[in-house]
């Protein structure tokens, strides 16, 4: 018999969560108006909202905390972070900042101005914030088969080189002030890029002489895909899959709250130093010096070891392992899910669950609801809420993709848990035909609506 799977870590502190009853859930999603985002934690069961920062830290890391240099300037943390920067990434110059979308900010003051337009594959809902609110333009080029759900395509998060090509062939090189390529593609799916097609931009890119940076949240898990699934790179190590993949870029943005393993944090890094100039005065207003930037020092000890054990294999095989545990399962039970299966997240493709509800009535936010309430689980939608209105038109952008996201944060739930949200599914996937209404909008924000906005039952 072979040996089942079993996780690399034992646990050292637990965190008592509470398991309500659906009629307590029915008063506070009522309560919340309907909106995952205003639950209290408490009164989840099983938060499978983000997976951003909201993973375990390790022994070593918790360690670190206490080893962490607070000194305002030239603290050993930064300096700590700045090797790891420099030896992962290949990076010479590094900012501290808060957060991944205060690297955006900080990186997009100095490169994206008023009209332009930034090419990528599906721009992350804060990259998409950041470029709109200077005025430039997200231009979406992933190629077509991330649409079809159940396309087995083993890169779906890669940039469709014509597209590219396109978009850089009918404007002036002033107008795109780069190309951003996020790793992995959280919004189609958590869907890897291959090496290959790293290579095709950086080559595209060179020859129009624009610009290449890399959304990095998920670098890691980008790398483990390439080793199981690119000819090639089986037999080379994480780091060295990420020292290749690094090599296609100018510089990076990345929030720390994913493959940092950390709960706050982010990195912006560059080859060049002219933007590096400039960007430490923008730093230095918005985030805080440069050898701290948003960061406290220990956070940014904390981080450099979570850089460490994140590109480490085993962890990654068992972090991967754990997400494929629950899609698998989902796959099993007859639910559809964006196939092949992605890093960070289960997603579940609401249109073909849900194909009574109107699309004008939200349905990947519907299906999110009868989850929360069906078995204290909370997932995201990301569907149309998500996709906002039309900066000018103002009328809501229906995407081609409604999904139920449900990340799994890192090291920090069983697969016991894994089961609850499975079968919590399959019975609301038993009753779908029952379910043909959704919700409409009765209040929301004019940008990033999905956070706060409150919604009524159709
Ligand atoms: C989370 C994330 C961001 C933004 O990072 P924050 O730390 O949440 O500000 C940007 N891009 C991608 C791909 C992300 O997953």
């Amino acid at each position: 018999m072979d040996l089942p799977f079993a996780e690399n870590y034992k646990i050292k502190m637990v965190e008592p969560i509470y398991r309500s009853t659906r009629e307590e859930r029915e008063k506070w999603i009522h309560q919340a108006h309907y909106n995952l985002f205003n639950l209290k934690s408490n009164q989840v069961f099983i938060d499978l909202l983000t997976d951003s920062g909201t993973g375990a830290m390790s022994d070593r890391q918790w360690g670190a905390l206490m080893t962490g240099d607070e000194s305002y300037a030239g603290s050993s943390s930064y300096f700590h972070l700045k090797e790891k920067v420099k030896s992962i990434f290949g990076f010479d110059y590094f900012l501290p900042v808060h957060q991944g979308r205060a690297a955006e900010n900080v990186l997009f003051s100095v490169l994206v101005k008023e009209g332009q337009l930034v090419p990528g594959n599906s721009h992350f809902d804060t990259t998409k914030g950041h470029i709109e609110f200077r005025k430039a333009k997200a231009i979406d080029c992933t190629i077509d088969e991330a649409f079809d759900t159940n396309g087995m395509h083993p890169f779906k998060g890669n940039i469709s080189i014509d597209k590219l090509t396109q978009v850089l062939e009918q404007h002036p090189r002033e107008q795109i002030p780069m190309i951003i390529v996020t790793l992995t593609c959280n919004s189609s799916g958590g869907q890897p890029v291959s090496m290959k097609n790293l290579r095709e931009i950086r080559e595209v890119a060179d020859h129009y002489q624009i610009p290449v940076i890399f959304d990095s949240a998920r670098f890691a898990e980008n790398a483990w895909f390439i080793q199981n699934r690119e000819a090639g790179y089986q037999n080379k190590s994480i780091c060295e899959i990420v020292t290749e993949m690094y090599q296609y870029a100018d510089g990076m943005t990345m929030s720390s709250k994913k493959d940092g393993i950390v709960n706050i944090g982010g990195i912006l890094a560059m080859r060049r130093e002219d933007w590096y100039q400039q960007a430490t005065v923008y730093n230095i207003m918005f985030e805080g010096f440069i050898t701290y930037g948003g960061m406290a020092g220990r956070d940014m000890n904390a981080l450099a070891i979570g850089l460490e054990e994140v590109t480490d294999g085993a962890y990654l095989e068992n972090r991967i392992r754990q997400v494929h545990y629950l899609g698998n399962q989902l796959i099993e039970l007859g639910i559809p899910v964006q196939k092949p299966l992605g890093g960070h997240a289960v997603f579940v493709d609401a249109k073909r669950f849900l194909q009574q509800v109107p699309k004008e009535e939200y349905i990947a936010q519907t299906l999110a609801i009868e989850l929360y309430l069906e078995a204290g689980v909370r997932g995201v939608e990301v569907g149309t809420l998500l996709a906002d209105r039309d900066p000018l038109t103002k009328a809501n952008r229906y995407p081609q993709l409604e999904f139920l996201r449900l990340a799994i944060p890192r090291r920090t739930y069983t697969n016991n848990h894994m089961d609850v949200v499975a079968a919590g599914l399959k019975n609301i996937f038993d009753r779908r035909d029952q379910i043909t209404r959704g919700f409409r909008i009765v209040e929301e924000a004019p940008i990033m609506r999905h956070f706060t906005v409150k919604l009524k039952r159709k």
